[in-house]
């Protein structure tokens, strides 16, 4: 027995050491796998270690992202020009020039016609361009007063209609479309004018879009003028489509307005809106019963 003794010890000897490389390996083996873990998490996740992970930032991650978030269209600025001056000035039924309104001075500007004498010399600019470009414009009416006015709106209108039947609130409204009231016509300001393509040529708004009428829809701002009731804008400025009827604004406003389709009242509500509003008539004070004047 005792000779078998050492042989029995070292084959303990040599399968422990076994076990220990086993278990070396196995340990070698999971702390290869443990590396390898960790680095894929970090290749996964490689800005992990630099995320602010303060309060502040933390709440901020948590906020809802808002989904569409509109894109601002840029819009061209308006032009700085001084709604309020004699230019821009709107004269229409509810704003008036009233019955003593002459312009300080008249030009002649062709064809028996007169206009304000500051706008006159960029409207002579503006029929010599048409005349360059082949047309022979006519200057039908420039500044008219108010007893002409009158007389037009009267005579030739809402009487005109009162005798083909029309009551006489039914000839006024209809007058109103064609031709403005007494003292609140355009033309008793001088800053417009109206242009054909000859004398005696229709006023109707089917001459539009062609001829003369579309050159000066083309070119009249680039001398301070715009088409003043512009066709589709009836509802607005309460005219019908005149394609004749240019009206001095200067020549920035009259780029805008000409380029962005607008008339005078859109353009002028787009600076204040209280420019175009109706005036609201002034409240008739109500006696107080017993009270003595
Ligand atoms: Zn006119």
């Amino acid at each position: 027995m005792s000779t078998q003794a050492p042989n029995t010890a070292r084959r303990t000897r040599r399968r422990r050491s076994a076990v220990a490389t086993r278990l070396a390996g196995m340990l070698l083996a999971l702390g290869l796998v443990v590396a390898v873990l960790v680095l894929l998490v970090r290749l996964i996740s490689p800005d992990d270690a630099d995320k602010d992970q303060s309060p502040a930032a933390l709440s901020a991650m948590m906020t809802p992202v808002p989904t569409a978030v509109p894109t601002p269209v840029p819009t061209p600025a308006l032009p700085a020009v001084d709604v309020t001056g004699w230019e821009l000035r709107l004269i229409d039924f509810d704003h008036p020039l009233g019955e003593d309104f002459v312009p300080e001075s008249l030009t002649d500007v062709g064809d028996g016609q007169q206009m304000d004498s500051r706008v006159a010399p960029a409207f002579l600019q503006l029929m010599q361009a048409a005349r360059t470009d082949g047309f022979e414009p006519y200057v039908c009416s420039g500044y008219r007063d108010y007893a002409t006015q009158h007389v037009i709106y009267f005579d030739n209108h809402v009487n005109v209609y009162m005798a083909q039947g029309m009551s006489e609130e039914e000839a006024n409204a209809r007058a109103r479309l064609a031709v403005n009231y007494p003292g609140a016509s355009e033309h008793q300001s001088g800053l417009c004018v109206d242009v054909l393509e000859y004398a005696g040529q229709d006023m109707e708004p089917y001459i539009g879009g062609s001829g003369l009428m579309l050159w000066l829809e083309q070119h009249c701002a680039e001398y301070g003028f715009v088409i003043r009731y512009p066709n589709n804008k009836t509802n607005i400025t309460g005219v019908e489509y005149e394609p004749w009827h240019l009206r001095y604004v200067g020549e920035e406003a009259a780029r805008y307005i000409m380029d962005h389709g607008l008339c005078l009242e859109e353009f002028l509500a787009l600076y204040d809106p209280g420019l175009t509003a109706t005036p609201v008539p002034s409240p008739v004070p109500t006696p107080i019963p017993g009270a003595v004047g």
